[in-house]
């Protein structure tokens, strides 16, 4: 169990930034619109997330740590209309079996919690504890028992700076949740949770930024596109500030980059690329999530027509400051 659970570890939970990125949706697929994240030298010391969410009952605590146990899809068929952003039910058994993770955890309907604290697969402590509704879990001791991952980390800086990109695209991504990153301490990050990407866009960026973004809105045969794009004045040397995601889950897309960089022709300079948040929401029948252990990338059924959609709607947008 132990071991199996190392090893499937080594697929989803790469470095700090993969314990986030599981825990934060762990925390959105449970309905929270407040989510608090805090991380000690880049995550590699200690990563902590806590949410308002539905919390776990008492009984299916332990459950939540054992390997394939998701509470998301109850059949195979239920694979082709994944609403949530988890299902395989093995984030938490691989963050628990290569960390000394610690959970508290209450639902609505009693008045008191449950933890556990788990450490290299083994339950260390559990029971009834005093804390609020919802979910908090801190992990520490990161990769203690698998010292070639924690060898192949890049500096505090670096490893911090993945989270931090990654918060950032998060909030973007769902602008209705309240979002809080703190590092060693420090805030350096806050969303205000109105609902509005354009609040979020002034959070993360700055006011000056946020007001040089174009809106783009468009559908068509079921697919919707909705966001912002920046005007050509602002660009970037790099794709990192192009966030997409489809049906509430960040991917990265070849497509819809091209989409994008095919609107943006001739208006950027060769090496320059825009300020981008694109939204897209399609039938959960016309995606394959099931791709990737992380689900990064996403094999979507209906790419040329999405990539058109990309290109029409971000193009018209762009023409408009032509004018
Ligand atoms: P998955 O997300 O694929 O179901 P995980 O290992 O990430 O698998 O989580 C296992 C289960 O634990 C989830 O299916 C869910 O029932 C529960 N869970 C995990 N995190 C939370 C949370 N923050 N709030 C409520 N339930 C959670
Ligand atoms: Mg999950």
């Amino acid at each position: 169990e132990s071991t199996a659970c190392r090893i499937a570890a080594g697929e989803v939970i790469e470095r700090p930034v993969s314990i986030v990125k599981e825990l934060v949706e762990n925390s959105l697929d449970a309905g929270a619109d407040r989510i608090n994240i805090a991380i000690t030298a880049g995550g590699i010391e200690a990563i902590e997330v806590v949410d308002n969410g539905c919390g776990i009952s008492q009984e299916d605590t332990p459950l939540a740590f054992q390997r394939h146990a998701t509470s998301k899809i109850k059949s195979a068929a239920d694979l082709d209309d994944i609403k949530t952003l988890g299902f395989r039910g093995e984030a938490l058994p691989s963050i628990a079996a290569v960390a000394r993770l610690s959970i508290k955890t209450r639902v609505p309907e009693k008045n008191e919690g449950y933890q556990m604290v788990i450490k290299g697969g083994q339950v260390q402590q559990k029971g009834p504890t005093g804390c609020p509704v919802g979910t908090m879990i801190s992990v520490q001791d990161i990769f203690f028992n698998t010292p070639a991952r924690r060898k192949h980390l890049k500096s505090k800086s670096t490893e911090g700076g993945l989270i931090t990109d990654l918060v950032y695209k998060l909030a973007l991504t769902r602008p209705q949740a309240k979002f809080a990153f703190k590092h060693n301490g420090r805030e350096i990050f806050r969303s205000p949770g109105s609902g509005k990407m354009m609040d979020v866009l002034a959070s993360v960026y700055d006011v000056r930024t946020a007001n040089m973004m174009l809106a783009v809105n468009g559908h068509e045969d079921g697919v919707k596109l909705e966001g912002f794009i920046s005007k050509p004045e602002i660009s970037r040397s790099t794709r990192q500030q192009i966030t997409v995601a489809v049906n509430g889950r960040i991917v990265r897309n070849a497509a819809v980059n091209m989409a994008l960089e095919e609107a943006y022709r001739g208006k950027l300079t060769v090496g320059r690329y825009p300020v981008a948040v694109l939204l897209i929401w399609l039938p959960p029948d016309k995606i394959d999530v099931n791709v990737h252990p992380a689900k990064m990338e996403i094999k979507m059924e209906n790419e040329e027509q999405i990539k058109s959609l990309v290109t029409t709607v971000t193009g018209r947008a762009l023409r408009k400051t032509d004018l």
